[in-house]
């Protein structure tokens, strides 16, 4: 579905409302396009009856008033005909609003399904500048929002809307036109002072929301933070900082409900006035003999009949001018341009051999600083190469460019011959299978953690690949064993446990290439050295890139890599390297000094 149907307009809330209609009217959906016909035609013939009903009351008021008792029969018939409409304009109605509930949940479901993916297909600088909590408020603001639209213009604007055409004719069509002309300059009168008030109070609503967003976000950090926020005493900081918030939301919320009293005050003055208007007129034409009773009383129902939706349009309208700047901010997240998309034509990946090559790779996360320069290096199919450096070289911006987080600056990283940003993104990443330097595990089982590394696999499958990591035993000595829930981010686990999930699931995915970020560093000694031979085993034979800090983890490696703030300043074997006496051999006698084995 073309969601970016764009208005040429730039007024935010037309553009708003014409994102919206496709999803109304899907092109793929023809069921849909029907109920919205259908519930068209339903609210024209529910409004149509209602307008006769004020008729059928008016003629009984006639009648009646003949006081000829012989005539009963018309009021009474004009009393069953009354309550006949009013039951049927109400069916009509309510079938209606059925109809068109289908149509709603639809456009709710697919626009929050839309954003989400959307939101995945964002690349990671995206992502880390923005914060989560935001995000996904933004996304429930959204959805809510488009539910609200919906039922406030299916429920109230549009009727309304029906209703005053109809009431006008009817009342310039069996009286005088001066009666339909006052009734709409008092319709138009109040809609204007409702957008101009409202517009004024958007104001503050928007910075309402601007405030709520920014204290959610806040109190989602601080709260993931726990540990860091006791660690530092710093309860009474985090609770300045969320409270900065509040105060100015508490002044803005208070601005809101005054300018909603003004608001209400005024409507009620142009309709006070409008009403005694033309029924000042029609008791005028009563005394001169121009109207009955009965035309007085008819007159009266229709004004009231159309002043009390009326009074209930303001409040939809200033709801559905809220909904939209909900729905705006929606909408803008999936304007977001994706930085990294598959080229027009682009091949899934197929690895035969499974040979990394980087070709002179420059990259820059920012303009203003340069993070790789020129690096060049291949790994060999089924060979392990290992990345080492200081703090900050470079390591896992290789790993995030291998997995095409960001695109290379210059230069370019092929495996097979094949450059990353000429094949597809999904195959890409399917075919390398990394166990990263901080895992951060789904809130769910131990089991759907490891399982996730393939979804489809058995559970024999799932066992057998934490069996290699090392981790079966201790999961089957859980009380709740692999259901056991392992807490947000997985911070029910010691670092080494959520390790062991994590290099579980990379074994799970059987990924022809494989890529370790420091994938032992959280584990003891006698651990380490039991996965080491399982990552061992399960590398042979496959392209493995390896990340180290550990220079004992890596000394069997083909090939080791000294990298330098983005520079490859040695390479070699574990020997070869220390034969040069080089910044590898300083690394690792420090490391002999600090550990020795
Ligand atoms: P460590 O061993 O500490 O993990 P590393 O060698 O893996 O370090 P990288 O994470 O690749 O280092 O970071 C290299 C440099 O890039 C660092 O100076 C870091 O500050 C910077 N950097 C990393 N990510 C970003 C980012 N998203 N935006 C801007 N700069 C970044």
């Amino acid at each position: 579905m073309n969601h970016q149907l764009k208005i040429n307009t730039t007024h935010p809330d037309i553009r708003t409302i014409g994102t919206l209609l496709p999803y109304l009217w899907p092109k793929d959906s023809p069921k849909v396009q029907i109920r919205v016909v259908a519930t068209i035609a339903l609210l024209v013939l529910s409004k149509i009856i209602n307008v006769l009903v004020p008729i059928f009351y008016k003629l009984a008021v006639d009648a009646l008033s003949i006081q000829d008792l012989s005539l009963l029969a018309v009021p009474v018939l004009m009393l069953i005909a009354y309550g006949g409409a009013r039951i049927l304009s109400q069916g009509f109605n309510e079938l209606k609003d059925a109809v068109f509930a289908k149509v709603a949940e639809k456009a709710v479901h697919t626009a929050a399904l839309q954003t989400f993916r959307h939101l995945h297909s964002l690349s990671l600088r995206f992502h880390l500048d923005r914060k989560t909590g935001g995000l996904t408020s933004a996304i429930e603001r959204g959805v809510k929002a488009i539910e609200r639209v919906l039922s406030f213009a299916t429920f109230n604007i549009f009727p309304t809307f029906f209703e005053i055409i109809f009431v006008c004719t009817i009342l310039a069509v069996l009286y005088e036109i001066q009666f339909s002309l006052i009734t709409a300059l008092t319709i138009i009168l109040y809609i204007w002072y409702t957008i101009a008030i409202t517009q004024w109070r958007t104001r503050f609503i928007r910075g309402m929301n601007r405030l709520a967003n920014e204290s959610t976000t806040k109190s989602v950090d601080s709260l993931l933070n726990y540990e860091t926020v006791k660690y530092f005493s710093n309860e009474e900081h985090e609770a300045k900082r969320y409270d900065k918030s509040w105060i100015v939301f508490e002044k803005l919320a208070i601005q809101n409900k005054v300018s909603l009293s003004i608001l209400n005050i005024g409507q009620g003055i142009i309709i006070a006035a409008g009403l005694t208007t033309i029924m000042l007129m029609a008791a005028y034409k009563v005394t001169d003999a121009n109207m009955t009773v009965g035309d007085f009383v008819l007159v009266n129902s229709y004004l009231i009949q159309l002043y009390l939706p009326l009074n209930i349009l303001g409040f939809a309208y200033r709801e559905i001018k809220l909904a939209l700047i909900d729905m705006e901010q929606m909408f803008a997240l999936l304007d977001v341009p994706q930085e990294i998309t598959d080229a027009a034509g682009a091949k899934p990946l197929v690895v035969s051999k499974g040979v990394v090559t980087f070709d002179k790779v420059c990259f820059n996360y920012t303009p203003q600083r340069k993070i790789l320069h020129d690096v060049s290096f291949t790994v060999p199919a089924g060979k392990t190469i290992a990345l080492v450096g200081a703090s900050g070289a470079g390591k896992s911006t290789i790993s995030r460019l291998l997995f095409r987080f960001y695109d290379v600056t210059s230069g370019k990283i092929t495996i097979d011959g094949h450059d990353l940003r000429n094949v597809t993104q999904q195959s890409l990443r399917q075919a390398i299978g990394i166990v990263p330097q901080d895992t951060v595990l789904f809130n769910d089982t131990i089991y759907y953690n490891i399982a996730y590394g393939r979804p489809a696999a058995t559970r024999k499958e799932v066992e057998h690949a934490a069996k290699l990591a090392e981790i079966h035993d201790f999961v089957t000595d859980l009380p709740d064993g692999y259901d056991t829930m392992v807490g947000e981010r997985g911070l029910k686990l010691s670092g080494g446990e959520k390790q062991r999930v994590a290099i579980a699931r990379t074994i799970l995915k059987r990924p022809p290439i494989f890529l370790f970020d420091e994938a032992t560093s959280a584990l003891d000694t006698h651990t380490e050295k039991a996965i080491q031979t399982s990552l061992k085993k399960l590398s042979a034979n496959h392209t493995t890139l390896v990340i180290a800090h550990r220079l004992s983890t890596v000394v069997d490696a083909d090939q080791i890599i000294v990298l330098d703030k983005g520079h490859i300043v040695e390479s070699g074997k574990h020997q070869e390297l220390l034969a040069l006496n080089g910044r590898y051999a300083s690394m690792w006698e420090r490391q002999q000094e600090l550990n020795p084995i």
